[in-house]
């Protein structure tokens, strides 16, 4: 009798605890996170001199780091120097899952992740944060690069109403972005200032990610700078704070 009541009983205790959600943060008048990826840095010092008026505080993922020009690398100490923080985004840019499938993880660390620190190190700067190439992740790859990062962003593009988004942290070293570049399905700027609106009202930090900022969108890859306006502006207006990547970092208990 007492077994066949405590199948039923174990049973309820698994549904119940693999159903336990993690617990977004919340913040007072929520926040948020805009982070660009590549190596657009004229493109990013004119989105600074057109957004530092709304406090802004960004993350660049720089990639391709060993290609760049001199005059690439000063402008990327402006925007650190400005406040905004710099972090990697790969040395070579590869999809980390079929490099990592093809090569072994241990090459995939020595071609894209350890020449990066390496140059960023000799530019003294500090990389703390990880955006992936392309999204592409696994949680076996998350977990080497935990050992090199203090926190790793992903991307999140699907079309999802604003309390359905996973794309606001929860606390975890893994974070998810929505796309800001216009060639997504999803983009519109009255889908965007929903998202942050639902942020700002439940108090949530919400992430976004994008990559060369212009006055007019010509192509993929691509976000206008009234987009970035409106959002910031938002943010602004509304007193939610801006976090880079490393913040975030420094917020999970
Ligand atoms: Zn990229």
């Amino acid at each position: 009798m007492k077994r066949i009541l405590l199948i039923p009983i174990l049973i309820i205790v698994i549904i119940t605890s693999s159903c336990t959600q993690v617990e977004d943060v919340t913040v007072t008048n929520g926040g948020i996170v805009i982070t660009f990826d590549d190596h657009h840095f004229t493109n990013w010092l004119h989105a600074d001199s057109l957004l530092n008026k709304y406090e802004w505080k960004v993350t660049f993922c720089v990639s391709l780091i060993g290609t760049r020009s001199e005059s690439d690398i000063e402008r990327m100490h402006k925007l650190q120097d400005a406040g905004h923080e710099i972090a990697g985004h790969g040395y070579i840019h590869v999809y980390s899952t079929l490099y990592t499938a093809t090569h072994g993880i241990e090459k995939y660390i020595e071609d894209e992740i350890t020449p990066m620190m390496d140059f960023f190190e000799a530019e003294s700067l500090c990389v703390r944060s990880y955006s992936y190439p392309y999204g592409s992740r696994s949680n076996y790859i998350d977990n080497e690069l935990l050992n090199y990062f203090d926190i790793l962003r992903a991307t999140s593009n699907e079309f999802r109403k604003p309390e359905k988004s996973r794309c606001y942290f929860n606390n975890s070293r893994l974070v998810y972005a929505c796309g800001l570049d216009d060639h997504f399905d999803h983009s519109s700027e009255e889908y965007f200032l929903d998202l942050i609106t639902y942020a700002h009202e439940e108090g949530k930090i919400i992430l976004f990610y994008t990559h060369k900022p212009v006055e007019t969108v010509t192509g993929e890859y691509q976000v206008s700078f009234n987009t970035l306006n409106i959002i910031c502006k938002y943010a602004y207006d509304n007193e939610m704070t801006f976090y880079t990547m490393s913040d975030l970092a420094d917020m999970i208990e």
